[in-house]
């Protein structure tokens, strides 16, 4: 057994419903832009191929936590995001081979610091900050595939103290969730643990000190947080 200087952190993860067994989450990719509309309010095209950044493992946490409003910024963003859990991992998946490779979805909300974000566009810096800072990964509790199956198609909204902001439908994915895994796993070796933040339609927009946002995706789940 390994000794170590002092002991480990321990093994950052998420709820799994119906079940007390928690999922092990090993690392968090996130796809930048993946619906069309929200590629257009944010200024780009929406044809672009898709890329990828990363949050730390422990920035997850669960449906209904009450968290701090993050330092550093006065414009803390929502982004209501289907996301992937990968239960087989593998290198150079085959889109046709993909969806074997998952263990189950989520529903979570991609927090990110935008004002942090808009600095790092213009000064062609990394978007580390401005994404992957603590408890920035709110995601719901996964459901096994062998319980939901592969959902396609559903309703993917956000609401703020339960007023409407972002609506979507996972449908409408750029580049869809067997693409995106093939994709990821050209750039790196996908491992069980690994989650995959698979992007927001459109109505980004802040979350201010003392509310509560939501999100939902029909046929998956729900992910609350309360900030501040
Ligand atoms: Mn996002």
């Amino acid at each position: 057994m390994t000794e170590f200087v002092f002991p480990p952190a321990a093994v950052p993860s998420i709820a799994v419903a119906g079940q007390s067994a928690r999922f092990p989450v090993r690392r968090i990719f996130c796809v930048g832009r993946n619906y069309a509309e929200h590629a257009r309010e944010m200024g780009n095209d929406d044809r672009d191929p898709p890329f990828f950044f990363t949050k730390p493992a422990d920035a997850v946490v669960d449906d209904g936590a009450h968290i701090p409003y993050p330092p550093a910024t006065s414009d803390l963003h929502h982004e209501a995001e289907l996301i992937v859990a990968i239960g087989i991992g593998g290198a150079n998946i085959t889109v046709a081979d993909a969806l074997a490779h998952i263990w189950g979805y989520a529903a979570g909300n991609d927090l990110t610091r935008r004002d942090l974000q808009a600095e790092a566009k213009a000064a062609r810096r990394p978007w580390d900050m401005a994404k992957g800072f603590d408890a920035s990964a709110v995601i719901g509790a996964l459901r096994p595939v062998d319980q939901i199956g592969h959902p396609a198609a559903g309703a993917i909204t956000c609401t703020i103290d339960g007023a409407p902001r972002q609506a979507g439908d996972i449908a409408d994915m750029i580049w869809s969730v067997p693409e995106v895994i093939s994709y990821l796993s050209a750039l790196v070796t996908l491992a069980p643990g690994d989650l995959i933040m698979t992007g927001t339609p459109a109505g980004v927009g802040p979350i201010k000190p003392g509310e509560t946002c939501r999100v939902e995706i029909e046929g998956v789940g729900s992910a609350e947080v309360r900030i501040g």
